[in-house]
């Protein structure tokens, strides 16, 4: 066998080398997927099985990504799922939003509630945020979750481009980051956010890193301005226990509310609910 011989031979060595190791590979592929992991190793952590329906694609995406990246990528994402849980704990946590403050009845407001161990989200108006500092401050040392509503509270000016609606919540941001030093990135916008907040400007708050706010109890408070707000708000409530939903109340900063607040904690504390703010790492619940 002369050198050319020799080396043609090692040639097709090789080449059937290779044609059997593809071989074996296409053979195989059905039931042994990448990175040495079995089929019985993808399927057993069953991710989507203890996801809410609502976020069932984030526990796909979690499952795509057990098959194609390492397990630390899966953590991260069912760690996304875990706030949406904690809104569907049995803890039965209720979410008390006042919109439109600081004004005048917030510190009686702020008494009732520090009296009932309860905290709350503000969602606030610069000029009053500017003008009730001290409001501001307290509501940060007693726990509560302070958040933003703009500046104008007019429809046609808030509302007048995406442009408009950033303005108006980065002064706010900047009214109580110039009191606490802290950034809030916790939104809702005036009367809500239907109709007037077009995919356009939600894409343009989400960019700029804001949570958007709506709610899905409307205590109607501002419409009674007296007792009637605290049945109007228990109704709604008991509808939305029959679904398993937890309550993101919406209320105002007024007199009227405050006064009979206390009839609504009571009932509430004997239907066994625990009153939380919101918090940046919620799912927001939203109109749209
Ligand atoms: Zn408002």
């Amino acid at each position: 066998m002369n050198r050319q011989q020799k080396r043609k031979r090692v040639k097709e060595w090789e080449l059937s080398v290779i044609v059997a190791f593809m071989v074996t590979v296409i053979l195989f592929l059905p039931t042994n997927l990448p990175l040495g992991q079995t089929a019985g190793k993808i399927e057993a952590p069953t991710i989507n099985k203890d996801i809410p329906p609502s976020l069932k694609h984030v526990g796909k995406k979690a499952e795509l990504h057990h098959i194609t990246l390492s397990g630390s990528t899966i953590k991260k994402e069912l760690e996304i799922a875990t706030p949406k849980e904690e809104l569907q704990s049995d803890e039965k946590l209720i979410f008390l939003t006042f919109d439109d403050g600081p004004n005048n009845a917030t510190e009686a407001l702020l008494d009732v509630l520090s009296k009932y161990d309860a905290t709350a989200t503000f969602f606030m108006l610069e000029p009053l945020i500017k003008k009730n500092d001290e409001l501001v401050t307290k509501m940060m040392e007693e726990g509560h979750s302070l958040a933003l509503h703009g500046v104008t509270h007019d429809l046609n000016l808030f509302y007048a481009s995406k442009q408009t609606v950033l303005d108006e919540m980065n002064r706010a941001q900047k009214a109580i980051r110039d009191i606490t030093g802290k950034d809030s990135n916790l939104i809702r916008t005036p009367y809500g956010s239907m109709p007037h907040m077009t995919p356009e400007y939600i894409m343009a708050i989400e960019k700029e890193g804001y949570l958007m706010w709506d709610w899905n109890v409307d205590s109607m408070d501002w419409y009674y301005r007296g007792e009637d707000y605290v049945d109007e708000t228990l109704q709604q409530i008991r509808q939305l226990e029959e679904s398993d939903i937890t309550p993101i109340v919406l209320l105002h900063d007024l007199v009227t509310t405050v006064e009979y607040l206390p009839q609504l904690l009571d009932t509430l504390i004997d239907k066994g609910y625990t009153f939380k703010g919101l918090t940046e790492e919620m799912q927001p619940v939203q109109f749209h």
